[in-house]
């Protein structure tokens, strides 16, 4: 395996916790968590560990400036300026609104949540709607080398294989703290998470089964993406491995109105592991991954023996926004 250049700065290993009363409530498998929320960074969250090795990469190629893109709300975004200020990088994000919702541009944005944060971390930040992302990602670009900048580009999510490779060292990880569950869950999206995690899976042995839950795509869209990924980020590592979208797991079961719109599963997820547990969940992805988990213990689909642990990918500061604490109350 070629050795990947990285940084350190997130807080690792994370712990795995037992969550013996939220097992009990559900009559249901062993289940336990794995505390990516704790990663540090800006409040934590699996793009920490991405992160590591794509502002390694940028360092490498001598980029002083690092522009990412995502949705207002971006978990990616928040890590992404967070770890670049720590670095010592200039940092733009270009964040979108859903292009329904481009009327409001200007005057009605409600900096809170991540939005706060990514402001007082000082990011340069550009506000577009979601169907003219794309163009105002390469328009920035341009201009900040026609500036003399020396800009390097994060994709969403930090999904390439530079990032995705960090879940393979997670799975890892996991190993290494003598964890070896039946199964691990966790909300998947960009697919970096899943496919470092399979990839992961291959290099060090692990029998278990990853399941990602889907957070805004049909489930043949996510298989092929995961699939075509990991085989690029194995390659990254030096390794020739093969993956094809059946071998994928992914439950797309739980979208329910599309991406960041939150429901009743979701609500009633965050406030169960609230309250038995004491663990925070996210709105738009853990909340959704756990309302799938809960829905799935409910339908037996776990064997009762079996162990799944629930890794908690972070994402709390959307918690403190207006949109989210109406739909949790
Ligand atoms: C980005 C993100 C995910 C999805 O991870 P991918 O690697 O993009 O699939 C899950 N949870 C949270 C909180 C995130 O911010």
């Amino acid at each position: 395996m070629k050795t990947i250049p990285r940084l350190h700065f997130a807080h690792l290993p994370t712990s795995v916790e037992p969550m013996p009363r939220l097992s009990a409530v559900l009559s249901g498998p062993r289940l336990i968590v794995k505390r990516d929320d704790q990663t540090g960074l800006a409040f934590g969250g699996n793009k920490a560990r991405k992160l590591e090795f794509l502002l390694a990469e940028a360092q490498a190629l001598g980029a002083n400036h690092v522009v990412t893109a995502g949705a207002l709300q971006s978990n990616h975004c928040r890590q992404t300026a967070a770890a670049a200020a720590h670095c010592g990088f200039k940092y733009t994000l270009v964040l979108y609104i859903p292009t329904s919702q481009i009327s409001i541009l200007g005057n009605e944005i409600r900096v809170e949540g991540n939005l706060l944060l990514d402001e007082i971390l000082g990011a340069n930040i550009v506000i577009t709607s979601h169907g003219e992302r794309e163009q105002a990602l390469q328009k920035t670009m341009e201009e900040l080398r026609e500036a003399g900048e020396k800009p390097y580009l994060i994709p969403y999510g930090g999904s390439n294989p530079t990032g995705a490779c960090a879940y393979a060292f997670a799975l890892q990880e996991i190993l290494e703290e003598g964890i070896n569950p039946d199964w691990i869950v966790f909300p998947t999206s960009s697919g970096g998470t899943q496919a470092g995690l399979v990839v992961g899976a291959r290099l060090y042995n692990f029998s278990g089964r990853i399941l990602g839950i889907s957070i805004d795509e049909p489930a043949e869209i996510m298989k092929e993406r995961v699939a075509r990924l990991a085989v690029d980020t194995a390659a990254f590592l030096g390794e020739d491995i093969s993956f094809t979208p059946d071998e994928i797991l992914v439950n797309a079961e739980y979208l329910g109105k599309g991406y960041g719109v939150m429901g009743a599963g979701e609500r009633e997820a965050i406030r169960l592991f609230a309250q038995e547990e004491g663990i925070l969940l996210d709105p738009v992805y853990t909340g959704r991954a756990a309302f799938g988990l809960l829905d799935l213990i409910r339908n037996d689909f776990f064997p009762q023996e079996q162990t799944v642990l629930f890794l908690h990918t972070g994402g709390t500061p959307a918690l403190f926004t207006d949109q989210y604490a109406k739909a949790i109350l």
